[in-house]
């Protein structure tokens, strides 16, 4: 009976402190994820973020260019509060779509390296990838391989393997090249490495790996977590891939192996901005930074900080410190350069 009389001015009272604990707008606390990337490890990572920050996690999955697009076709109204992506190249298309915002935070300016972000904060990096060359073990010894530049020589004719150049893994890559040497160079180099393949490109990054273990050719060009994820894969077949080939990194000696990363950056038109930076500081920070090496293969922002014993079996290796915005604005020049070497 006495429990019941009080229960309306509980209620009431939950209702006026509700009033303060939501948000101002009224709405649930919540951030809306857009996601290219599609890994089962990614929504550990949010439930994690939810448990701690009691910030529920909605997410939209579909490739880069279709988030994109739908970001822009639903303008000012889009519940996107964060756009995650693979690639500086797609982070600073999107930013020059317009659709992103500075976020600004002492936490991401601490966590994430300085060549890692976008000089005004539209995007953040938060894991990190090397694109490297994938060799033969059988057929090629780490001493003769030496950078992206030797891949032109003539020594390596009919002997390399490379996806299509409409990939912006390659853009990126070649945009390096651009950086570092000009466009002329750079259009010198990525004619003789279309002369040098061993196929007309085609496939995925893995499909590269698999070529070379196959004995299609004897060097490929690849990200690294592919390897992690060919030497991981519940198929026997690909397991059997990744005994078969060594991972080096070029450029050693000089500027650097080029890497890339996947990153996130604030929706423009973010109704949650305050979550969808709490989102970005807790994916770049040590708790997330620790898993991803072990889920996906991927090396935190602090390359070398990496515990994984797999990624560490791979070796220490310099990477280019080149500002990763570079590569989109570099994107156009390599596109170009792609098609005068009819790289396809
Ligand atoms: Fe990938």
């Amino acid at each position: 009976m006495n429990a019941l009389f009080r229960m309306p001015f509980i209620a009431s009272l939950l209702a006026i402190t509700g009033c303060f604990l939501l948000p101002k707008a009224g709405i649930a606390n919540e951030v809306t994820v857009y996601s290219h990337r599609h890994y089962e490890a990614d929504d550990a990572l949010y439930a994690k973020f939810t448990k701690q920050t009691g910030i529920k996690v909605n997410i939209v999955k579909a490739s880069a260019d279709a988030l994109l697009e739908r970001i822009k076709a639903e303008g000012k109204n889009s519940p996107a509060d964060v756009l995650i992506t693979a690639d500086a190249g797609r982070l600073v298309r999107a930013r020059n779509a317009g659709v992103l915002q500075p976020a600004t935070s002492t936490k991401l300016a601490a966590q994430v390296p300085q060549n890692m972000r976008d000089a005004d904060n539209h995007w953040h990096a938060f894991t990190v990838r090397a694109r490297v060359l994938i060799y033969s073990k059988a057929r090629v010894k780490p001493s003769e391989l030496v950078s992206y530049e030797d891949l032109a020589k003539a020594r390596w004719k009919g002997r390399i393997v490379a996806r299509s150049s409409t990939n912006i893994y390659n853009q990126s890559l070649l945009a390096s090249i651009v950086a570092e040497a000009g466009m002329e160079k750079a259009t010198v180099w990525a004619t003789a490495v279309r002369a040098n393949m061993a196929r007309s490109p085609e496939g995925s990054d893995r499909d590269q790996i698999r070529a070379v273990a196959a004995g299609i050719a004897d060097v490929a060009i690849a990200n690294t977590y592919y390897v992690g994820l060919l030497a991981n894969s519940p198929n026997p077949k690909d397991r059997e891939v990744a005994s078969k080939i060594g991972v080096f990194f070029p450029n050693q000696n000089g500027r650097g192996a080029h890497i890339n990363i996947s990153g996130g950056g604030v929706v423009k038109s973010a109704p949650n901005r305050n979550n969808a930076i709490r989102l970005l500081e807790f994916l770049t920070g040590p708790e997330a930074q620790g898993g991803f090496p072990e889920t996906t293969y991927e090396y935190p922002l602090d390359i070398s900080g990496t515990q994984s014993e797999l990624l560490k079996s791979w070796g220490e290796f310099k990477a280019d410190k080149l500002s990763l915005q570079t590569l989109g604005e570099k994107n156009a020049d390599a596109v170009k350069i792609f098609a005068r070497a009819r790289w396809k």
